[in-house]
C-alpha cells in the first residue's frame, strides 16, 4: 500500500507560509522587499487594523509582464536567480520565490501590476486564482492583502494585541527605511502617517524620522574601508543609550541582518564610554562582495553567514573608537559650537527636503517606534537614566581632531571645591567643573585595568595566609572558576571543607584591604559565571576603581585637587568614568561672557 505521497502545491505553500508568514509584519517585509528589488523609488505602505483587516503596498518599480503574473504566485518561481552560481552572488533581497505563493495561500490577495504597457489585475484567495484581466498601465505594482489567516484560524490565535502587531510592522518598515535611504517610504495606519522618509539618500534624515531629531543631532559619522569591506553610517553619542540591543542596526548590502559578532564589535567600539548594561544607538551600513556572505541560512533571511567575520568586527570596532576619539568628549555646560553647528546643519537639511516629515513625528520620539520587546527598566537602569539625563545637559564640544593621548584635556588650575563633591578649576579657556569621584574612578580604572591585565605580575607573599570560607554551593561553583581567577591574580587552593587558602596576592592590592579585595573579586566571578577572562578583568577593574575612589562629600586640599587633575590629564580616556558618566563639564570664557551679557 502506498504510504508516501507528494503534497499538493496548496499544502506545501501553507507549510512554507508557516515559516515565511508568521504575522502581518512578515507580509509587509516580503512585499516591501519585492518593491525594493523592483527598483522602486517611492514605496507606500497602508495598514488597517494593524494589518489584520488589510495591508496595501504600492510601488513605482518595474512591474510584472502580463504573461508572468500568474507564475509569480507559483511556488519557487522567481526572476531573481536562474542557476546555482547565482545563488552565491545574490544581490536582491528575495530569491527563494516563496513569498507570493505563501501569502496568497493564507489571505485574499489582489495585485495590479504594469511594466508601463497594458497592466494586469489578478485576485487570488486562499491560493486559488479567482480573477485575472487587463488593467491600467500605471508603471509599478500594487498589492492588497486582506483577511490574513482567514483560512488558518490556528495562526490567528497566535497573534498578539493590535499595538504589538503594529509595533512589529513599524519595526520592519523602520529597518527597511534605514537600509535604503535612497528610497522614499511612507507608512500609514488607519490613515495616520507613521513614517515618511524623503528618499534623498541622507541616512541621518532617516534616523531623524525614526528616532527623532534630538537623537539624529547627536550622531557622529562612521566611515572606514578595508580590502573586503566598506563601512558607513552614524553612531549616536554614548550619552544617549538604551537598555537593550534593539537600537543597533547592521545592514549588509542593503539587507538588515542580525549577527552577534557584529553587535559585539560595535559594543567593543563604544567600550567604557557606555554605562554597564546599556547599549548604543547606531546604524551601520556594510558593503561587501556577495561572495563572502551566505544569505541562504534563514527563511526570512535575517541571519547570514559571513566568511570574514573577525576582520569585519575589527574594522567596525576601530572605526567607532576613532570616530569618538576625534571628538573631545568634554560635556559642555552650555550649547557648544559643535552642537550649534550640527543643529544648523540639521535645520538646513530638513528645510531642503522635498516632503517634510509630519510635525508630530519630528518632536516626540513616537511610542509606536519603541520596540514591542523592550523590557521594563530596572530600578538601577532608571537611576542611570536619571543620572544621564541630569541637567545641565551634556553636550560634546568640538575638539581638535588629532590631540595626542596625554593632552586630550588642557592643564587646569583648581579654584576650590564645591559641596565637597565637585572641583572647580580654571585656565585661559574657561571654567571646568569636575566630579571628583568620577575623575578618580577613571584614573583608578585605567590603573587597575593595566595591572590586572599584566601577564607577568609581581606577587607579594602573605605573612599569614588568608583562609576564606564559602557556602557549599558557592564552593562548588568556585571550583569551576579557579583557572579564570588566576588570570586576575587570585590563587585559590582547596583547604578543608568549603574553604580556600590564599598564600600570595598581586602587589597592586590595596594595603590592609587584601582580604576584602579578594572577596570582592571572587564575588565578581561568582556573580558572572562563564564570563570571558577579558570581561572578568574588565569588571574587576571597574569594581576596584569604584570601591577605592574618593567619594562625594570628601574634603580635598588644593594639592589633593592639583594632583587629581594632573592624573586625570594623563588618563587615556579622561572624559567619562568607567560607567560612562561624564567627568568634566566646561564653560568657555566666551560662554560666561555671553551669559553675563559682556559680549553679544
Ligand atoms: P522572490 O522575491 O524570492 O523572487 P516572491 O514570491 O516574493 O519571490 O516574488 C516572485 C516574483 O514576482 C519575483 O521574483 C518578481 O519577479 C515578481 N514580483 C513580486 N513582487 C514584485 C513587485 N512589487 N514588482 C515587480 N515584480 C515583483
Ligand atoms: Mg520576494
Amino acid at each position: 500500500m502506498v504510504k508516501i505521497v507528494e503534497l499538493t502545491d496548496d499544502l506545501s505553500n501553507k507549510i512554507a507560509a508557516g515559516e515565511v508568514v508568521e504575522r502581518p509584519a512578515s507580509v509587509i517585509k516580503e512585499l516591501v522587499e519585492n518593491a525594493i528589488d523592483a527598483e522602486s523609488t517611492v514605496i507606500d505602505i497602508l495598514i488597517e487594523e494593524a494589518g489584520l483587516s488589510k495591508m496595501t503596498v504600492i510601488d513605482n518599480g518595474t512591474g510584472i509582464d502580463a504573461e508572468d503574473v500568474s507564475t509569480a504566485f507559483l511556488r519557487h518561481a522567481t526572476s531573481k536567480i536562474k542557476n546555482e552560481a547565482d545563488l552565491f552572488r545574490v544581490h536582491t533581497l528575495g530569491f527563494r520565490g516563496e513569498a507570493l505563493p505563501s501569502i496568497a495561500s493564507v489571505a485574499r490577495v489582489q495585485m495590479t501590476t504594469s511594466t508601463g504597457e497594458t497592466g494586469t489585475k489578478i485576485i487570488i484567495e486562499g491560493g486559488r486564482e479567482v480573477e485575472k484581466h487587463s488593467d491600467s498601465a500605471r508603471r509599478g505594482t500594487q498589492i492588497d492583502v486582506s483577511d490574513l489567516f482567514f483560512n488558518t484560524p490556528a495562526r490567528l490565535k497566535y497573534l498578539k494585541s493590535l499595538p504589538t502587531e503594529l509595533g512589529n510592522i513599524t519595526d520592519v518598515v523602520n529597518r527597511l527605511a534605514l537600509s535604503h535611504p535612497e528610497i522614499s517610504f511612507r507608512l500609514s495606519h488607519n490613515g495616520k502617517s507613521l513614517l515618511n522618509t524623503s528618499g534623498n539618500n541622507d541616512l541621518r534624515q532617516v534616523i531623524a524620522s525614526i528616532y527623532g531629531v534630538q537623537i539624529a543631532k547627536k550622531t557622529v559619522p562612521i566611515q572606514a574601508e578595508s580590502l573586503d569591506f566598506k563601512l558607513s553610517g552614524y553612531a549616536v553619542l554614548p550619552e544617549i543609550n538604551r537598555a537593550n540591543r534593539n537600537y543597533i542596526s547592521t545592514i549588509i548590502n542593503g539587507r538588515f541582518i542580525k549577527n552577534f559578532a557584529l553587535v559585539k564589535a560595535i559594543q567593543e567600539g563604544y567600550h567604557t564610554l557606555l554605562p554597564i548594561g546599556r547599549f548604543p544607538i547606531i546604524v551601520l551600513q556594510i558593503e561587501m562582495d556577495p561572495l563572502i556572505i551566505d544569505v541562504n541560512v534563514h527563511p526570512a533571511k535575517l541571519e547570514v553567514r559571513l566568511s570574514k567575520e573577525k576582520e569585519l568586527g575589527q574594522l567596525i570596532s576601530s572605526a567607532i573608537k576613532e570616530a569618538f576619539h576625534k571628538l573631545q568628549l568634554i560635556p559642555d555646560g552650555s550649547v557648544s559650537k559643535r552642537e550649534k553647528l550640527i543643529s544648523e546643519q540639521t535645520q538646513i537639511d530638513f528645510d531642503a527636503r522635498e516632503e517634510p516629515v509630519a510635525e508630530t513625528k519630528r518632536q516626540e520620539p513616537p511610542t509606536l517606534f519603541e520596540r514591542p520587546t523592550v523590557p521594563e527598566f530596572t530600578p538601577e537602569e532608571k537611576e542611570w537614566d536619571a543620572v544621564i539625563n541630569e541637567p545641565p545637559e551634556a553636550y560634546i564640544t568640538e575638539g581638535e581632531p588629532s590631540l595626542p593621548e596625554a593632552t586630550r584635556i588642557p592643564k587646569m588650575y583648581p579654584i576650590g571645591q564645591m559641596h565637597a563633591t565637585y572641583i572647580l578649576a580654571q585656565n585661559e579657556e574657561g571654567l571646568f567643573i569636575i566630579d571628583q569621584h568620577a575623575a578618580q574612578e577613571r584614573i583608578k580604572y585605567e590603573f587597575f585595568r593595566e595591572k590586572i591585565g599584566e601577564v607577568e605580575r609581581e606577587l607579594q607573599e602573605l605573612l599569614v595566609p588568608i583562609v576564606l570560607e564559602f557556602s557549599n554551593e558557592e564552593y562548588i561553583r568556585l571550583n569551576a572558576e579557579t583557572e579564570k581567577l588566576k588570570d586576575v591574580g587570585v590563587f585559590l587552593e582547596p583547604f578543608g571543607q568549603n574553604s580556600f587558602i590564599i598564600r600570595s596576592h598581586p602587589t597592586w592590592f590595596p594595603k590592609g584591604e587584601e582580604e576584602a579585595t579578594l572577596r570582592d573579586i571572587i564575588d565578581e566571578a561568582l556573580h558572572a559565571p562563564n564570563v570571558s577572562i577579558h570581561k572578568l578583568r574588565e569588571d574587576t577593574a571597574i569594581m576596584m576603581s569604584c570601591k577605592k575612589s574618593i567619594k562625594a562629600n570628601h574634603y580635598l586640599t588644593t594639592s589633593d585637587m592639583e594632583a587629581l587633575l594632573d592624573e586625570l590629564r594623563a588618563a587615556s580616556d579622561p572624559f567619562t568614568c568607567p560607567h560612562g558618566r561624564p567627568v568634566i563639564i566646561k564653560y568657555t570664557t566666551y560662554e560666561l561672557e555671553k551669559m553675563f551679557k559682556r559680549v553679544m
